[in-house]
């Protein structure tokens, strides 16, 4: 290589670097060697070079999304098993997986005992939605409401809800577990109040609707949060029992048939005097 060539490729990373182009930064001289190989005209090489920059750009953004998102664990449709839990409504599942409900600002509430999936599910919706180049904030209930008295009481409570209204979509997830104090109550109120038409939810629940009075108190502050999060929302249902209870039994079933097995095994040898 000339030492003027040299020259030119050090100001041209020095520039591409302070320009914040990583990718190019560090592929454009095999970029430009294979160009020159196939002989690619300088734009075509340009074209390249841009390409690889945007979908690795396109990828860093989709690993930060994911990573703001705190999501518990990075579960997907693929693992979710639809023949362990028939009651879920596989084809609205499918469907809002593509996202049109995030775009019409609408929410969607998983119901169900502990064990059915709805963790799994509302991560999986987040995790598609990551993907689609949505903001997402996964939230435990009861550490939210912790989070928000705590904001409140360092008066932070104004920037951690301009935060929350920047999402795109906010996951709550285990609305119902613990009952919530009155304060916990009304400020879970006013992230609802706030997110209704502007930004989706996902609430996931163990408690039927005409329960939800036991977790946040009062009776007015549970219509007015239900007559916001039912309006323009999607409610999955999972009425079959506990993924991990009936995996414990599967897996004990061919520990038992085995056991069997050696059983008939040892009869049948003891018969034939072996
Ligand atoms: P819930 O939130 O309803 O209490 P989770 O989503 O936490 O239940 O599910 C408990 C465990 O069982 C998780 O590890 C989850 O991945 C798994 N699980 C639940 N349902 C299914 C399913 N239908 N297919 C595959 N895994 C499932
Ligand atoms: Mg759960």
């Amino acid at each position: 290589m000339k030492p003027q060539e040299t020259k030119s490729t050090l100001l041209l990373k020095h520039h591409l670097k302070a320009l914040k182009l990583p990718t190019m930064h560090s592929e454009c001289e095999k970029v430009a060697a294979r160009c020159a190989r196939e002989n690619v005209d300088h734009l075509g090489f340009l074209l390249q070079l841009c390409e690889l920059e945007r979908i690795d750009r396109e990828k860093r953004a989709s690993e930060r999304r994911l990573k703001d998102a705190k999501f518990p664990n990075t579960k997907t449709l693929e693992s979710f098993d639809f023949a362990a839990q028939p009651s879920i409504n596989k084809l609205l599942v499918t469907e809002l997986m593509r996202g049109a409900y995030l775009t019409q600002r609408e929410s969607i509430i998983l119901i169900g005992n502990a064990g059915t999936g709805k963790t799994h599910l509302a991560t999986a919706l987040g995790v598609e939605a990551c993907g689609q180049g949505k903001r997402v904030r996964f939230w435990r209930v009861t550490e939210l409401i912790t989070h928000l008295i705590e904001a409140r009481e360092e008066r932070q409570l104004l920037r951690l809800k301009n935060q929350l209204a920047k999402l795109d979509l906010l996951i709550l997830d285990e609305l119902g577990y613990v009952p919530a104090s009155k304060l916990g109550a009304e400020l879970l109120f006013d992230i609802i109040s706030t997110a209704y038409e502007r930004t989706s939810l996902i609430v996931t629940t163990n408690l039927p609707f005409e329960n939800w009075t036991e977790v946040l108190g009062s009776e007015r502050l549970t219509g007015a949060t239900l007559d916001r999060l039912t309006h323009r929302c999607h409610i999955l249902e999972a009425s079959g029992e506990s993924y991990r209870l009936a995996d414990a039994r599967r897996r004990q079933t061919p520990k038992t048939s085995h056991n069997r097995a050696k059983q008939i095994g040892e009869s049948t040898r003891k018969s034939k005097g072996v």
